[in-house]
This record gives C-alpha cells, structure tokens and sequence, in this order.
C-alpha cells in the first residue's frame, strides 16, 4: 500500500519495521465531544488499520489522549469539575463514540499524564544536545538550532510564526529566546496540577507529549504519523524536529499524513467556532455503517463540506450491498474478479476510498441485476471488503 508522505509529497510504501506497520495517529484533547471531524479522522485511521492487517500486515497502533492542557483547566473551571474529572469523563465519551462507529482500539491508548516520565527524559536529551534551554522553569525548543526546523510547514518563517500564532502559540512569552521557540515543559502557575521535574514543578507542552509516546511505545523510526490537517503546522514540525534531534535518526516518520478538514455551515467543524455535528446525533439517525461510508466517500486528503446527505446516500449503499450479497444472481458479462481487483487497487494507490466504492457499488448493482459473471465472488467480496471499510457486514 501507498500512502501520501506530506514532507517528501509523494506516495510511499508501507513496509513493516521489525514485524509491524508501525502507525500513530494524534488523539483528542477530552474536553468536548466527538464531532464529525474526530469521526473522519479515527474512521480513516481505523479503516487503514483494516486494510494493512487484511494484508496481512500486522499493525502496532497507539494513539494519545490529551488530558493535561490550557484547554481542559479553562473549561474544567468554568464548569466546577476537577480537570482530571473532565477529562476522564470526555475520554469515556469520546470511546464510546467510537466504539459505536466500529473503530476498534489502539493497542496503546496513553493519558499524557501517564508519560510524565519519558517526555522529562527526551527534554533532558533535548537539553543536552544543545537544541533546547531552560529559562525559570520553563524548557523550549530553539527553533534557530535546527537548520531542519519547519521543513514539514514547506513555507518561510514569517508565515510559520503567523500559523503558529493563530494555533496557541504565545509569541510575546518573555522567557523565549525567539517568538518561535516552543515550550516543552512550563513552570506551574497557581491553582494548576503539576508533577515534579529536573526544573521545578510543572507540565509538558503539548508536542512533546506525543514525541515521548511514539519513541516510547513505536520506536525511532515508524511509518504512518497521522491527525487533521491543521497538524502538519506546527504540532508535527515540532515533533519531527524533537523525534529527530533526540535520536540522531532520520526520517522519524515514513508517511506524514493529513486528513482534510470537515466543513459545515462554510466553515471549518471546530469546537470555538461551534459549529459542530455530533457523531452521537447523527448515530440516533443513521447506522454506524452509513455514517462510515458518508466519511469514506471522499478521499481523504480533500476537505469536504458535511451533509447528512453523504450519511443518507450510506445507507442506501449499505442496503444495496446488503441486497446483492444476500440474493445477487450471475447472469452476465461483467467480470466480478475485475470489480474486486479495481477496489483493491483503488486502497494500495494511497487510499483512494472514492474510487474503491464506485467499483463494490458497480459490482453491487450489477449483481442485483443479474449482470455479473460470478455472483458469489462478487457477495464475498462485498462482505470481505465491507469488513475493511469497518462496515459489520458480518451481520448481513
Ligand atoms: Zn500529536
């Protein structure tokens, strides 16, 4: 299988490292519910998982969870929970969420309040190597010490400070050497938890936390590193530059990928703008199975603007695949083994979910019809690949 590699920009193979296709995808900050971009970002991951394992590649997946950041202290306060509370309770949520979708775990699902450990070793190394300070506390990155640094945002320092602004970053901090220097340890403020370290009390920062748990659980170098689109800057440069400088090992990462962001109302789905279609509403309206090809019938680079239409045209889907491997008939000159093998093809050629389910609903339709050479072929596949896509095609 190919998969698209945002740093080279090209497709790259999948080939496993010491036995596994090696995959981390960014998991959420638990501090609000699953909307329809988490749900497209886990399917597709979910449905990549599906896909290597189904080719016989054994797959080691872990994927973080975000329970210690400005986010979750803001919005505990305001709602009088402790900031531990909130997050266990959106992380429940958030999983239930999934499960209902039929995305199946991560073999490691880590708090980054359970990594504390290793992310204070990598700063360490950090220090040592020369790449990041200490100032009062606090530890950041000196983006000026990699000639590397942002080669993932393919664009100059005037713009990545200016993404990188908009997206959390605190240029005017005056502990910094540059404006665009990151924080991978912050000294505690008053009322905030804090965990003891070799520069006083204090957090992580945000990137840094997934770089600890990719070297931790995945190892130096792994093939797929996967969020949003919005990570490739400056969550991913800054973890690529961590990975890299702590292990001397280059590339970190085979295939940086990025799912295109879901629209709605015109604007991008986020939780400040709240605009936002939950994926348990739309789960009291549609089958999990809808909702999943709704998501997988755009490819998944492209940004799309949500419809329940897209989850209705799902179902309709699902039951005609359903229809055609429970009473398909051959009778025709459609060739079923070319239909399943252009399916194929369309997943090896860097997921191309689009082009994969026009061929299972030409195979489909045909089969309904009486136009296919080989009905029973064409209903193993369905069910075959149904299961790839994450459809409980067990049950048809
Ligand atoms: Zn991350």
């Amino acid at each position: 299988m190919l998969l698209y590699d945002t740093l080279r920009q090209t497709p790259v193979a999948m080939e496993p490292i010491d036995g596994f296709v090696r995959m981390y995808v960014c998991g959420v900050t638990p501090y609000d519910t699953t909307h329809m971009g988490h749900a497209r970002t886990y399917v597709v991951y979910d449905t990549i998982r599906r896909y290597l394992e189904w080719q016989g590649l054994p797959v080691l997946y872990v994927q973080n969870v975000t329970d210690i950041d400005d986010d979750i202290l803001r919005k505990s306060a305001q709602l009088g929970l402790t900031w531990d509370e909130l997050g266990r309770q959106e992380t429940e949520r958030f999983l239930r969420d999934m499960d209902a979708l039929n995305v199946r775990m991560p073999n490691h699902y880590v708090k980054a309040t359970d990594a504390i450990a290793k992310i204070i070793e990598v700063n360490s190394g950090l220090i040592e190597r020369g790449v990041a300070y200490e100032n009062q506390g606090n530890v950041y990155f000196n983006v000026h010490a990699d000639p590397n640094f942002g080669s993932l945002a393919h664009s100059d320092y005037a713009s990545m400070l200016a993404i990188a602004n908009e997206r959390g970053n605190f240029p005017d901090d005056p502990h910094k050497r540059d404006p665009l220097d990151f924080v991978l340890w912050q000294a505690t403020k008053p009322g905030e938890p804090w965990w003891d370290s070799p520069w006083g009390r204090g957090r992580p920062g945000w990137h840094i936390e997934c770089t600890a748990m990719v070297l931790e659980y995945l190892g130096p170098q792994i093939n797929i590193h996967g969020g949003g689109s919005d990570l490739q800057f400056p969550h991913h440069a800054c973890e690529l530059a961590q990975a890299e400088n702590f292990t001397g090992q280059s590339p970190h990462v085979a295939a940086w990928s990025h799912i295109g962001m879901v629209y709605y109302e015109g604007e991008k789905m986020s939780k400040s703008l709240g605009n936002l279609v939950l994926a348990s509403k739309t789960l009291q309206h549609y089958s999990a199975d809808a909702i999943r090809l709704g998501l997988l019938k755009y490819y998944y680079r492209d940004q799309f603007e949500y419809s329940d239409d897209d989850v209705a045209w799902g179902e309709r889907t699902v039951e005609r695949f359903k229809q055609a491997v429970n009473s398909g008939v051959a009778g025709g000159a459609l060739h079923a083994e070319e239909l399943r093998n252009e399916a194929i093809a369309a997943l090896d050629a860097d997921f191309q979910t689009p082009a994969c389910l026009q061929a299972l609903i030409t195979l489909a339709e045909a089969s309904i019809n009486g136009e296919i050479d080989d009905a029973e072929l064409a209903a193993t596949t369905l069910r075959e690949l149904g299961t790839v896509l994450g459809l409980r095609s067990e049950l048809w």
